[in-house]
């Protein structure tokens, strides 16, 4: 049985009595524990972070960039056992937990070269001999609250940035899957970051809610839900803080008529049922323009049929279970759902052979396997809901128009995709899609690290999306100089406002 402790000041601790039960999501099996900080180990970790923050802010470009270069390679040397840990208890293979890290590790790589990103403007001779330039400074103690999906990939997608911009962090991971998150506390240490720079406090809402509100928090990043993003967003804006909150997601792939469908049903299964379903960017809804709906559904069918679900250690997994047995009961639970508000159910995931073991609903275990809906109806609970499963969503549409309507009349605008051979109607789409992240012939289209993660309307609050340049920019804040070295033009008092001579 393992004990999940926090991390505080470069060292474990156990904090407050309060503990949550960890599982092997492939058994159902409990695993260990995890602590869930009181608002006075918060207090702890954000103490330390503030106390840590004035050596770290003026540590030099040179050095921070050193300490960076080792965390990376430090994480790459223990990627397998950062993904093992992964694996263990979020239940993704360990192959996609492995693609997380590395992920993860593009926006360390890119915030090496946070000396570049940090430099600013200079103006010579303003005024008369006056000069001006812009600086970009960093905030103090920041906090990133992340969910179960990517215990590793999220956090990754604000820490490195935010200790590369001179800033401390605290990070509060989720309570599902909170390994990951200590093994890269001590990889930290090991690369040479001072001791308080980073720290971990394991738990739940009493956590999140004392961060929102401390009053030595200047940011904090979240990922999760969408309900609990916008609670985030006016909770810590509320209490003057920055906040960028993303939130949940249902992402739709639009299939014109011309598309390649070998190519499109490959994608659709791919980001249909890559890690279960379980990802912000995954395709939940393919929107198939008539006439191809008969042919793409046969084609998605017959690969969802090969699928391989079995643990995330066994090599000859494809996908693995579900994170917890409530989620898992939420996500059949749409399976007949969906067949109420009319859809087919053309792929039981429940009826799924699971490696090692029996079928998906019937085996011990958080198992479903690959499900596909068609027909499902426009505006049904089963197509406009997020289900954060393995359940793949065919609505049949008339036009290209009409599939738009059907993107741009959701609540949330994460990613989307559109598949055709036709670049004008790719152009026209990626125009008139109120999504933030979109693909063309590419179904998971998520950003590299130096552009900036986010998606539009219910899928973030805030205006900042995360890393890349803006990511530099939230974890700082602009100062603007401007100098006079004394010189014989001093003419003595003025009370004019200040103008160019
Ligand atoms: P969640 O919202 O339940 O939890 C996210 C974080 O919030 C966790 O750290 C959790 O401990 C905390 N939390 C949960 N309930 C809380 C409450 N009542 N008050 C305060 N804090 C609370 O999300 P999850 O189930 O861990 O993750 C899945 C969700 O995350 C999905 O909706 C998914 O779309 C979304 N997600 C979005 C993105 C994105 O980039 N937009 C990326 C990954 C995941």
């Amino acid at each position: 049985m393992k004990s999940v402790k926090h991390w505080i000041n470069g060292a474990a601790r156990d904090g407050d009595s309060r503990t949550a039960e960890l599982f092997n999501p492939a058994t159902g099996e409990v695993s260990g524990h995890v602590a869930l900080a009181s608002a006075a180990d918060v207090d702890e970790a954000v103490a330390a972070a503030a106390a840590a923050f004035p050596e770290w802010r003026d540590a030099s470009l040179t050095r921070r960039t050193q300490v960076l270069f080792r965390f990376r390679e430090l994480m790459y040397a223990h990627r397998d056992e950062l993904a093992a840990l992964i694996s263990a208890e979020h239940g993704k293979v360990h192959s996609d937990a492995l693609g997380e890290v590395a992920r993860g590790l593009e926006v360390v790589e890119f915030a090496c070269g946070i000396p570049h990103l940090l430099k600013g403007g200079f103006s010579e001779g303003v005024s008369t001999r006056v000069d001006s330039y812009s600086i970009r400074q960093p905030l103090g103690v920041v906090a990133g609250i992340t969910p179960f999906n990517f215990p590793a990939m999220v956090p990754m997608w604000m820490f490195p940035v935010a200790i590369a911009c001179g800033n401390a962090f605290v990070l509060k991971p989720s309570e599902k899957d909170p390994s990951a998150s200590l093994l890269m506390a001590r990889l930290w240490q090991e690369a040479g970051l001072p001791d308080g720079v980073f720290n971990v406090v394991q738990g739940d809402k009493a956590a999140v809610d004392r961060l929102l509100e401390h009053p030595d928090v200047r940011a904090v990043s979240f990922v999760g839900s969408t309900p609990i993003a916008r609670y985030v967003y006016e909770t810590g804006t509320a209490h003057g803080k920055r906040v960028q909150a993303l939130g949940g997601a249902k992402n739709h792939m639009l299939v014109l008529p011309d598309a390649d469908l070998d190519l499109v049903a490959d994608s659709a299964v791919s980001a249909g049922f890559g890690s279960a379903g379980e990802r912000c960017m995954a395709i939940s809804v393919v929107l198939a323009v008539e006439p191809i709906g008969d042919e793409l559904v046969q084609k998605i069918v017959e690969r969802v049929d090969k699928l391989v679900l079995g643990p995330g250690d066994d090599p000859k997994s494809e996908m693995g279970p579900l994170v917890t047995a409530a989620h898992r009961d939420k996500v059949a639970s749409y399976l007949d759902l969906g067949v109420e508000e009319g859809a087919k159910l053309v792929v039981d995931g429940r009826e799924a052979a699971v490696l090692g073991g029996g079928r998906a609903g019937e085996t011990s275990g958080f198992w479903l396997g690959a499900t596909v809906l068609d027909h499902v109806p426009v505006g049904s609970r089963t197509h406009t809901e997020e289900i954060f499963g393995p359940v793949l969503s065919v609505v049949r549409v008339g036009s290209y128009e009409e599939g738009l309507k059907v993107i741009n009349d959701g609540l949330y605008g994460n990613g989307t995709a559109i598949f055709t051979n036709d670049g004008g109607a790719a152009r026209r789409f990626q125009n008139e899609v109120e999504v933030g992240m979109v693909g063309i012939n590419v179904p998971i289209p998520v950003p590299m690290a130096y552009y900036s993660f986010g998606g539009w309307k219910s899928s973030l609050f805030g205006d900042t999306h995360v890393h890349g340049t803006e990511g530099v920019h939230f974890y700082t804040r602009g100062k603007v100089v401007t100098s006079r070295w004394l010189d014989p033009s001093h003419g003595g008092v003025n009370l004019g406002f200040p103008t160019n001579k």
